[in-house]
């Protein structure tokens, strides 16, 4: 027998059903799995702001294939400090690095708590909303976090389970827990907060001491404006709650596989030293995991970051990508209140960001991919961007059939 013995890894249901996807020859196959951006045409879209920047980079003789520094590329995770925080923001009291993605930061900070909060606790608890990000538990995991859930969704009501959420945080968390929180635009269910129920939250936050891990992947897709989707995090920090931001450039800016993000750390008491100190930390456990991060996404976020004109282009196409995206959600909504498919469907509109949460048994769901090849996930999230003018009727027809 072999040293090695290793059982076959269950597979991610995510990646999964993409490669379904792609093997299905059906001419009417439509993916509304993977959470990625498609034009109308349902193609995958560079955004013409980047490709601007590629062919500056290209024609950039000072440019190399050097290693960046372990901390990442500095002018790039400044810049993404100041999008996240805002511009009045003094980017030497936050302790940042750049980050493989926004999963990358997610990691990160979930090692940087555990090993050591606050700072030299060491949390052992996270809490996540149910449902969440899929691969939440798998990184809290792996850095050896016990991951408790905390009420988000109501499934019955299709709306926010706002006193089951405040309940868990006021009198089912210990003093100083770490509470995983969406910036925006909710994964998996697209309802986030009003602001009175983040001020709401905060207040706990602020009674209990509680540490906010701002999961940050949708900055500009909830409200097509990057400063409104910003408003939660902003908030907190004005309230002096202690937090981290894991900030993800895969879906706004399109750059999902060149792995571009960044981790910001800000404590309400901090100081250059302390933010250096983060750093300096996050940099270590940065060289004996992948060493140094890639350089090419984060060159091209800085520049769109930090170049006017660019930034204004890149603003603009944000908008676009979020407003094609609100149009399907209404025509989805629409097209299924005229067929009279019953049930309700203004959540489908009331939700935000990439994706919706039509609320569907899981029969149904395994129906519409098996019959119809229609591919969603079993809890029956649709990424929205997967709908277009040509297949938004179908979808509808399909879901029609599937219900009656
Ligand atoms: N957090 C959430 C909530 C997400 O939905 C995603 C993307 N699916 C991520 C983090 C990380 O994405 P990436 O690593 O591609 O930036």
């Amino acid at each position: 027998m072999s040293t090695l013995q290793v059982a076959k890894a269950k597979p991610d249901p995510i990646f999964a059903l993409a490669a379904r996807y792609q093997a299905d020859p059906h001419p009417k196959k439509t993916d509304l799995g993977i959470g990625a951006y498609r034009s109308n045409e349902g193609k995958p879209w560079v955004l013409p702001v980047v490709h601007e920047v590629e062919k500056l980079m290209a024609n950039d003789p000072t440019l190399t294939h050097e290693y960046s520094p372990l901390a990442g590329n500095k002018d790039f995770y400044e810049a993404g400090a100041r999008l996240i925080f805002g511009n009045d923001i003094d980017v030497k009291k936050v302790g940042s690095i750049q980050t493989l993605s926004g999963t990358g930061a997610n990691h990160m900070g979930a090692l940087l708590l555990r090993h050591y909060t606050p700072f030299g606790k060491g949390a052992k608890t996270i809490w996540v909303p149910t449902p969440t990000w899929g691969n939440h538990y798998q990184i809290f995991q792996t850095v050896g976090f016990e991951v408790k859930a905390y009420p988000y969704w109501d499934g019955e009501n299709k709306k926010l389970d706002f006193e089951g959420l405040l309940d868990t945080l006021k009198n089912k968390t210990a003093d100083g827990d770490t509470i995983v929180l969406h910036a925006c635009a909710h994964n998996p269910t697209g309802m986030d907060p009003t602001k009175e129920q983040w001020e709401q939250i905060a207040e706990v936050f602020k009674q209990k001491e509680l540490f906010a891990f701002f999961d940050s992947a949708y900055q500009g897709f909830a409200s097509g404006d990057v400063d409104r989707d910003a408003w939660a995090v902003r908030y907190f920090v004005e309230k002096g709650i202690d937090l981290l931001v894991c900030q993800s450039f895969s879906k706004n800016m399109g750059l999902y596989g060149e792995r571009c993000g960044a981790l910001h750390v800000l404590l309400h008491d901090s100081t250059p030293e302390v933010a250096e100190n983060i750093t300096s930390q996050l940099a270590y456990q940065t060289r004996g995991e992948v060493s140094t991060t890639p350089a090419f996404g984060s060159r091209i976020a800085q520049k769109i970051l930090t170049t006017p004109e660019l930034y204004k282009q890149w603003d603009s196409e944000i908008k676009l990508m979020s407003s094609r995206i609100i149009e399907m959600r209404k025509a989805l909504r629409g097209k299924l209140e005229e067929l009279k498919t019953p049930g309700t469907w203004n959540h489908i509109t009331e939700q935000i960001g990439m994706f919706s949460f039509i609320g569907l048994p899981e029969a149904s769901c395994k129906r519409l991919t098996d019959e119809f090849h229609i591919y969603l996930l079993p809890n029956s999230r649709i990424s929205v961007a997967g709908l277009n003018t040509s297949n938004v009727e179908y979808v509808a027809e399909c879901i029609h059939k599937v219900v009656t």
